[in-house]
């Protein structure tokens, strides 16, 4: 029988992503929507890893099963690494990506391109209900653009220009995005734990 991996997120687009990048590995993989109940998570780490660290710790106790926590985001230079951690909830209680983004935009405004560097990171961990397996981090750095380009991915990837390839990641599309995102570099990473994990189950 195969292990099943639960992945800790309501979020559908990074499910989509996470998924794509895992395939492969010999797992049965389960979104958390699957479960008639689950866990209330509070994000209130400090940082990226110790978000993940909880979501993947909670959703495995909860759910007895190999969970993997995944928490992200946006940290631009010339905001102090803002938005950062708060980076879903950055337009307060209407929060919505649109306004997110416009958000960004108005706190930049004014300054030059050289100015407006940004990295997106992304923390994973690992945990079954013995407790956590590992936790990792894969960055992207890039620049925030003048207005919102493209129309694929989600949250700022509009505004995310790839110095490389003078587009934003919403224009590059998701072929490009998971060849070079911070989800990919961080679950490359884990990819290896996982594999790990799947070996002792198999070697008994
Ligand atoms: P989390 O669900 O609390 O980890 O929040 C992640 C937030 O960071 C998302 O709602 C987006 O605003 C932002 N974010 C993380 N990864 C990406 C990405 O790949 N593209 C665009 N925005 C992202």
């Amino acid at each position: 029988m195969k292990i099943e991996l639960v992945i800790a997120t309501k979020n559908k687009k990074k499910l989509g992503e996470i998924k794509h990048i895992l395939k492969g590995l010999d797992l049965k993989i389960i979104a958390l929507a699957d479960f008639k109940e689950t866990p209330r998570i509070i994000e209130n780490g400090s940082t990226f890893k110790e978000n993940a660290v909880k979501k993947a710790l909670k959703t495995a106790r909860f759910t007895k099963k190999l969970c993997l926590g995944e928490d992200s985001g946006l940290c631009v230079d010339a905001l102090k690494g803002a938005p950062g951690i708060y980076s879903s909830r950055f337009s307060g209680k209407d929060k919505s990506d649109p306004k997110n983004n416009l958000k960004v935009l108005k706190l930049l405004e004014g300054l030059p391109l050289n100015k407006r560097k940004a990295h997106y990171t992304c923390a994973v961990a690992v945990a079954d209900q013995r407790g956590l397996i590992g936790v990792v981090e894969g960055k992207c750095f890039g620049v925030i653009g003048f207005e919102q380009k493209g129309s694929h991915g989600f949250g700022y990837d509009p505004l995310f220009i790839i110095p490389g390839h003078k587009k934003t990641f919403a224009q590059l599309g998701l072929k490009i995005k998971h060849r070079i995102s911070h989800r990919f570099r961080a679950l490359e990473k884990a990819r290896r734990l996982l594999q790990k994990y799947i070996e002792q189950y198999q070697s008994g």
